[in-house]
C-alpha cells in the first residue's frame, strides 16, 4: 500500500464493484433520493463505531465527544457533502471498504441482477427493480454523481487520505493534506450531474433528511457552504 506517498495512485476496482457502479451509472431507477439515507446511514455507523470503540479508547474523542453529521451544499459548484467525526478511515480501510465488495446483500443483489438478465429482463430495467429492493449503500452515490471525493482521517491518527472516483472503473487514492481533510471522521463529496444539481436545493434536502433519516440517532445540519 503505497497511499502515504503524495502522488496519486490509480486502482482498478475488483470486478464486482465495477460491475455495481456500471449499474448505479446507468440506472434508470427513477428514486435517486436513497442515495442521500445511504451516505447518511454510513456516517451514523461510523459515529456508533467510534462511540463503541472509544469505550475501552477513550482519548480517541479527542476534545470532541458529540457526534455530528453535517450536510454541506454548493450550489455554484455543483457539489453536495456529507461529513462525520466519526471513527474515519486509514488508506488501506478505504481501499478494503470503497475498492472491494463484502456485503453478502450486495452479492445477492448482482447475483438477481444476472439472472434478471439471463431471463431476458435487460440490465437497466432489472436493476432499477432491483436496487429498490437492496440496499445499495455507498456506490448509489454513483446515480447523481460524475465524481465522489472521499478525505477521511482515522480517529487517533494524524494521516488523511483522499479517494476519489468517477465511478468509470478506477480511482485513485493519495495522501491528503491536513487542512482539507476532516480533524477526524470522513467526508464524501459529490460532484453532481446536470441532471442532479436540485440536490444542492437546501429545502429538498431537509425534506429528505427528514423523511428518509428521521430516526437517525445523530444530529444532522445543513449548512448552505458559500462558493
Ligand atoms: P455497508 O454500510 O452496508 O457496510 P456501504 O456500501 O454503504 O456498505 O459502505 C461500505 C463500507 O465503506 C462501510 O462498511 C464502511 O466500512 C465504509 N464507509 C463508508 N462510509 C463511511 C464513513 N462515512 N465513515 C467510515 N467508513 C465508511
Ligand atoms: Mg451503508
Amino acid at each position: 500500500m503505497t497511499a502515504e506517498a503524495s502522488a496519486p495512485e490509480s486502482r482498478a476496482f475488483e470486478a464486482d464493484v465495477a460491475k455495481l457502479l456500471h449499474l448505479m451509472v446507468h440506472s434508470v431507477y427513477s428514486e435517486k433520493d436513497v442515495f442521500l439515507r445511504e451516505l447518511i446511514s454510513n456516517a451514523a455507523d461510523a459515529c456508533e463505531k467510534l462511540r463503541y470503540e472509544a469505550i475501552g479508547t477513550p482519548e480517541l474523542l479527542g476534545g470532541d465527544a458529540k457526534a455530528r453529521i453535517t450536510i454541506a451544499l454548493d450550489a455554484e459548484a455543483g457539489t453536495l457533502a456529507v461529513e462525520d467525526n466519526g471513527i474515519g478511515m486509514t488508506a488501506d480501510e478505504m481501499v478494503e471498504a470503497l475498492g472491494t465488495i463484502a456485503r453478502s446483500g450486495t452479492k445477492a443483489f448482482l447475483e438477481r441482477i444476472e439472472a434478471a438478465k439471463a431471463q431476458d429482463a435487460g440490465e437497466s430495467k432489472a436493476g432499477a427493480q432491483l436496487i429498490g429492493q437492496f440496499g445499495v449503500g455507498f456506490y448509489s452515490a454513483f446515480m447523481v454523481a460524475d465524481r465522489v471525493e472521499v478525505i477521511s482521517r482515522r480517529a487517533g491518527t494524524d494521516a488523511a487520505t483522499r479517494w476519489s472516483s468517477d465511478g468509470q472503473g478506477a480511482y485513485t487514492i493519495e495522501a491528503a493534506s491536513a487542512q482539507t481533510a476532516p480533524e477526524r471522521g470522513t467526508r464524501v463529496t459529490l460532484h453532481l450531474l446536470a441532471d442532479a444539481k436540485t440536490y444542492t436545493d437546501r429545502y429538498k434536502i431537509e425534506n429528505l433528511v427528514r423523511t428518509q433519516s428521521g430516526h437517525v440517532p445523530v444530529p444532522i445540519s445543513v449548512i448552505d457552504k458559500p462558493g
